[in-house]
């Protein structure tokens, strides 16, 4: 059976947030006097700690209610969150299907909770065979699954995330950081199915704001209540809400870029097809692809040495880089660099 009150850490379940000036004053005044701020400038206020106006436009933008949506300063954040939120240090576990996005470690190792890497198969998906004894340790209480998948770019299928979320009394929270890029719906629409998923998004990656620091959750609203709880007051800065506010009125820009990505997405592939060098290409839902290449340390230092960084993922995955997709020009000069190889 699936209790939230018994996934929660009990001190933040106890806990009574810590409440700002902001918090306990919101309606319109004139002269503001309990926050403690200098009256000059123009950053000179705190921010609304719940972010209601950038909320208000994605709620309508994706159609989800303001109170099943959490901003936080990154996915990152998020993901510190969760661990927070639902694990007790030492004595508490996590999952991950691996290789994936190396924060989860990190986060379980700051948070001191043991992390069990599942490995993904031959194909990148997750074995649910190997995974189910798993999921009735009652310590185990948050998975993580990264779809589509970075750094290996393919989504996971979705019977699969339906089979651990069906059979997992804990958290299951779904990383969608590329979902833009992929021919999918997201998760967010299975919110009243499931009371035990979150589904991460960001604006890092597709809407192009990586410097402003936001990531989304999506969850019911209990869960969001809770990771309200225990973020900081003011995790999201004016500028940061101010950015996501105006990249929310820019739909069509953004939609536009994401056609050109995946265009430029498919053009690499063909090419890439072309050198001799390159074994294989992973197929990709994501805004970068996983190649496996002959000598793929000795590449990824001779592209250092002419100003091109790509991601050497080669002690995940032997002999591969990750290669995000870059403009036009950016994927010619990458392309014409890798081609000399062959000569
Ligand atoms: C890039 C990325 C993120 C984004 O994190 P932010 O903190 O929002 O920038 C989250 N998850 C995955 C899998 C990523 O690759």
């Amino acid at each position: 059976m699936f209790s939230l009150e018994n996934l929660i850490r009990p001190n933040v379940l106890k806990l009574s947030p810590y409440s700002s000036a902001r918090d306990e004053f919101t309606g319109e005044a004139s002269i503001w006097l309990d926050a403690n701020e200098n009256p000059y400038g123009t950053l000179n206020r705190y921010p609304d700690p719940y972010q209601t106006e950038l909320k208000q436009l994605i709620s309508e933008q994706k159609e989800i209610k303001e109170d099943r949506i959490f901003i936080g300063n990154g996915s990152d954040e998020v993901i510190d969150l969760l661990f927070r939120v639902f694990t007790q240090p030492v004595l508490d576990k996590a999952l991950t299907f691996s290789p994936t996005y190396g924060m989860y470690k990190v986060s379980a190792e700051i948070n001191d909770v043991e992390l069990i890497e599942m490995p993904l198969d031959e194909n990148f998906q997750i074995n649910i065979d190997a995974t189910i004894p798993y999921l009735d340790d009652p310590q185990l209480k948050l998975i993580f699954i990264c779809s589509p998948n970075n750094p290996t770019g393919n989504l996971i299928s979705s019977e699969k995330i339906e089979s651990v979320l069906g059979r997992f009394n804990g958290i299951v929270a779904i990383d969608e950081a590329y979902i833009d890029f992929a021919n999918s719906t997201s998760w967010k629409s299975k919110l009243d199915e499931y009371p035990n998923l979150i589904v991460l998004q960001t604006f890092s990656k597709a809407r192009g704001l990586a410097a402003a620091r936001l990531g989304i959750a999506y969850s019911n609203p209990e869960i969001i209540s809770f990771l309200n709880k225990v973020k900081p007051p003011y995790n999201v800065s004016l500028l940061n809400q101010q950015a996501g506010i105006e990249s929310m009125r820019n739909e069509a820009e953004i939609a536009a870029q994401i056609e050109t990505i995946k265009f430029e997405r498919a053009r690499l592939v063909m090419e890439l097809q072309e050198i001799e060098q390159v074994q294989c290409i992973y197929p990709s839902d994501a805004n970068f692809i996983l190649i496996e290449i002959e000598h793929a340390n000795d590449v990824y230092l001779s592209l250092i040495r002419i100003g091109i960084i790509v991601r050497n993922r080669s002690k995940i995955i032997p002999n591969t880089l990750r290669i995000s997709i870059g403009t036009e020009k950016e994927n010619n000069k990458l392309l014409e660099e890798l081609k000399k190889l062959n000569s």
